[in-house]
């Protein structure tokens, strides 16, 4: 591993995909650095009187196509050059699907499972009225990320509406149904990698009862793990924070996510559904046609890229799969479906929660899936060709498309050519 920052790696796609492009240096110099980053302290009062207070980002990456969306993680190890990351991510990501939006992303470092929940309200609460002035509907939309979910979007969305005096549904995404959120949100993100693979299952060579291997077991990957063996395939192995199981023949998928919910960890679950217990390292190993990272960064780098066996691979979680372990992968021919392109289905229906917020009309779940669907197909349909055509590797491709649109926007205002000429 080189000493290159996470964003500096992010930034050899940009620089990979440019070479692809004919687009003006403005473009380039523009979504090399974000627009703006803000770093704040949290300062709350917990629940045995003491005051403590918690470090937290905001940074919104680019805003040429849109307001900025991107979603905000509660973690002990978040930094300002992840959030700085993920929210390029995002700005790619949106341009991919096409949606109206920039990017942007934010975090707070805390471990929430050490807060109560009245700690955590607070905390969340806190968030917006730091960022008050740096979100809004037509500004920058947060949304859950890692360690954040459905509850705390509302909370979030109650404090912006108490600040700015309306109702602002809008302003957050992934909010309960209650509170304006959007049916179809919660399997979305997996929802959205499934339909892509379902529709490029031919051109991939995976056939219809494929076996599946799931790092991460936490929201995105178990509802992977629910489409794909409802509609027959295989899954063989999954890995949470505390370890990998292993079943050639097939794990029990429902009984998993029960015990998950539960709150027992895969591994503790091993006997119930009659699998081997396998180091948590070892789960990109096991023999599955189809690979899907959903946890965290960096999980697939130079040192085991070599050791992965499936013949694709399904980027849910964000960054999986470092430059140099692209590299590996490419030679192999195996193919990685990108982040920006497998899991955009989340900001996508996250982008429908947003419609129907601001039209106050709201649709039924088919609409949404058949809305997704249209959508998972044409960008992926699309990036496919591009990398047939350019004979490039598909997230080389997602990023040719990303940039295409990020560029043809920024152009817009004109370019060194059109100032000098
Ligand atoms: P989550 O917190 O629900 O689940 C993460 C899971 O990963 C947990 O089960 C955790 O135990 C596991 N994990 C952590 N470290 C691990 C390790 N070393 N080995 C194996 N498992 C490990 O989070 P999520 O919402 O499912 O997000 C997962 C990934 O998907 C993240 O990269 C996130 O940014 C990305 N993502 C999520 C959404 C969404 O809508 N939830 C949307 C887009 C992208």
């Amino acid at each position: 591993m080189t000493d290159d920052t996470l964003l500096d790696r992010a930034l050899i796609r940009l620089e990979k995909a440019a070479s692809h492009l004919q687009i003006d240096q403005d473009v380039i110099e523009k979504l090399k650095y974000p627009r703006e980053t803000t770093k704040t302290r949290l300062l709350i009062r917990m629940d045995d009187g003491s005051r403590k207070s918690f470090l937290a980002w905001r940074c919104r990456y680019d805003d040429t196509r849109g307001p900025t969306k991107g979603g905000i993680r509660f973690h002990p190890d978040s930094t300002i050059e992840e959030v700085e990351t993920l929210a390029f991510w995002m700005t790619f990501k949106c341009a991919v699907m096409n949606l109206p939006y920039g990017g942007s992303k934010g975090a707070v470092r805390v471990d929430p499972r050490t807060l109560s929940k009245s700690e955590l309200e607070r905390l969340s609460r806190a968030y917006i009225q730091a960022f008050a002035r740096t979100v809004g509907p037509d500004r920058d939309i947060p949304a859950p990320d890692v360690y954040t979910n459905a509850m705390i979007m509302g909370w979030m969305a109650d404090e912006y509406s108490q600040i700015v005096g309306n109702v602002s549904p809008a302003v957050i995404t992934g909010k309960p149904i209650a509170l304006g959120g959007s049916l179809g949100r919660n399997d979305a993100t997996a929802r959205g990698g499934f339909y892509l693979v379902q529709h490029l299952a031919r051109e991939l060579g995976l056939d219809h009862a494929h076996s599946v291997a799931i790092q991460g077991f936490g929201n995105a990957g178990q509802y992977y793990a629910r489409l794909t063996a409802d509609a027959g395939n295989k899954v063989v192995a999954v890995s949470d924070s505390t370890g990998a199981i292993h079943r050639a023949d097939g794990l029990d998928v429902e009984k998993l996510i029960a015990g998950k919910a539960a709150g027992a960890s895969v591994t503790a679950l091993a006997g119930e559904v009659g699998a081997s217990v396998i180091e948590a390292a070892d789960l990109i190993a096991v023999e599955a046609d189809l690979l899907v990272p959903a946890a965290l960064e960096d999980m697939i780098t130079r040192q085991n890229a070599a050791s992965i066996k499936a013949r694709v691979v399904l980027e849910l979680g964000n960054g999986p799969v470092t430059p140099d372990a692209d590299g590996i992968l490419d030679e192999r021919g195996v193919v990685v479906l990108p982040d920006i392109l497998a899991n955009a289905g989340g900001v996508t229906v996250s982008y429908f929660e947003w419609v129907q917020n601001r039209q106050g009309f709201y649709w039924d779940l088919e609409e949404i899936h058949s809305r997704l669907l249209k959508i998972v197909e044409r960008e992926g349909r699309a990036v496919w060709s591009i990398a047939q055509d350019r004979q490039v590797s598909m997230r080389t491709a997602a990023y040719i498309h990303a940039l295409g649109r990020l560029a043809t926007a920024i152009e817009a205002h004109g370019t060194q050519p059109f100032f000098t000429s």
